[in-house]
């Protein structure tokens, strides 16, 4: 994307193509303007669209240009945020709905991928959490019996289920939980683009907003070509936020992710290494993930950024780390390479924002965003046709605010990781 490999990597080489869009060139009317193509966005207009609302979406770059089109593609259900510490945190009230809102998540992403025909490899065989060593194994019990108490279908797996499950004997356990599973995150945005332009959503890309203005009830944005007037704005931005609402990237530290694709697999490595398709990450502080796509790549992943000295360390680590995880794989090719930067809030919770009278957002998903974008964006489509109150969200109202030391903290992960796979760290 943006002639960029390390931007989406395999995913924008195995995506089907988007809808065809353009810039916005003149100035247009709506009932809603929604600011951001990523899951929150599209989710929030094809929600409104299929409601009989008129939308116009703009995209500063491309369909799924920010995290949704780099991700590793697992489907959680749920945040890093223990089930028992939510209501801790947000309140009984907000807690406890935000706990049934995303538990119930990648239900809602796999119903929508399937009424709306998005080839986007979808699993459905859920996610390993794997637990490293002793205490990592004493986390995802906790974790195990606090979803278990809420009826969630999750169950532990000891060493030697967990063995077979992965093709490893490296975890002292894994929590499987068969809600959750894997997609092309690429994939599934741009279906959902698909889905959107067919309910009637306009989508323009190229089309960054760098201003608003109240002219009376309505709001008009503008880019630098053109401009849009509407009742309503979704502030679909996360992350990759910039121009007006930028406050909502600033709350949020980068963590740099990067990811690793192999070659398709021969067939006795395929039965061998997670046979049943499952997502995986780690207990470990500085994590890793896996997963296969469709054509039997394995997809491994950590932090740190693909840049300056980055890409040597973390691909020899990541080398060192498949050759200890997996030593039937041999010498590995990587095929493509890619990161990202995850926005991570003080709390790890994500944000509901009313920047201004009908300008409202979610943002700050800590790298859980497929589910929590794709149902968020529902809500704000429901809040607009007035069937969810504000008091009713699933978030409280807060303003955006910085976390202190941002950018020393966004330096030191970038550093900390490399350091962390140059000394060794592992798997
Ligand atoms: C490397 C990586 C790995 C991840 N892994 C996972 C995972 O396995 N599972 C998971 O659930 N989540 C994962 N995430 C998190 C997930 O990708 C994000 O939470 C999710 O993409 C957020 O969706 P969104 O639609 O809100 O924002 P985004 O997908 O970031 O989309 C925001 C869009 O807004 C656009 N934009 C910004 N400013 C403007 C403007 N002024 N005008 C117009 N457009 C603008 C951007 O160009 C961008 O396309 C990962 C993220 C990264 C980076």
């Amino acid at each position: 994307m943006l002639n960029d490999p390390r931007s989406h990597g395999l995913w924008e080489k195995t995506a089907p193509p988007p809808p065809v869009t353009g810039p916005l060139a003149t100035d247009a009317s709506a009932d809603v303007i929604v600011v951001g193509g990523g899951f929150t966005g599209i989710s929030a207009a094809l929600h409104l669209a299929e409601a009989g609302r008129s939308v116009i979406l703009l995209e500063g770059a491309e369909i799924g240009f920010g995290g949704a089109g780099r991700n590793v593609g697992l489907i959680n259900a749920g945040m890093w945020v223990m089930p028992d510490d939510l209501p801790g945190e947000l309140g009984d009230v907000h807690g406890e709905r935000l706990l049934d809102l995303l538990g119930n998540g990648p239900r809602v992403v796999m119903e929508l991928i399937d009424n709306h025909a998005i080839a986007c490899e979808l699993e459905r065989n859920g996610t390993l959490h794997c637990a490293v060593g002793e205490s990592g194994l004493r986390e995802i019990e906790d974790r195990a019996s606090q979803w278990q108490k809420r009826g969630a279908p999750v169950e532990l797996l000891d060493a030697a289920e967990t063995a077979a499950r992965i093709g490893t004997t490296a975890y002292a356990g894994a929590l499987l939980d068969k809600r959750a599973g894997t997609l092309q995150p690429l994939a599934y945005v741009r279906g959902l683009a698909h889905a959107a332009t067919r309910a009637g959503v306009t989508l323009h890309t190229s089309s960054r907003v760098v201003s608003t203005e109240r002219i009376g009830s309505r709001w008009k944005v503008a880019t630098d070509r053109a401009s849009v007037t509407a009742e309503w704005i979704v502030v679909a931005t996360d992350a990759y936020s910039t121009g007006p609402w930028e406050r909502v990237r600033t709350e949020q530290v980068y963590l740099p992710y990067f990811n690793l694709a192999t070659r398709p697999l021969a067939p006795d490595l395929l039965s061998s290494i997670l046979p049943k398709r499952e997502g995986v990450w780690d207990t470990k502080e500085i994590l890793s993930s896996f997963r296969m796509d469709k054509a039997g790549r394995l997809v491994f992943g950590s932090v740190g950024a693909l840049r300056n000295g980055g890409a040597a360390i973390h691909k020899a680590w990541a080398r060192r780390s498949l050759a200890r995880l997996f030593p039937q794989l041999g010498k590995v090719d990587f095929e493509c390479e890619w990161f990202g930067q995850i926005g991570m809030t003080t709390n790890a919770l994500p944000r509901f924002h009313r920047f201004a009278p009908n300008v409202v957002g979610f943002s700050g998903y800590n790298g859980r965003g497929i589910a929590p974008g794709t149902v968020f964006g529902r809500v704000l489509a429901r809040h607009i046709l007035g069937e969810i109150a504000e008091a009713e969200l699933p978030l409280p109202l807060t303003e955006p605010s910085d976390p202190p030391m941002r950018r020393l903290k966004e330096a030191y992960y970038e550093a900390g990781a490399q350091v962390a796979h140059f000394v060794g760290e592992r798997f």
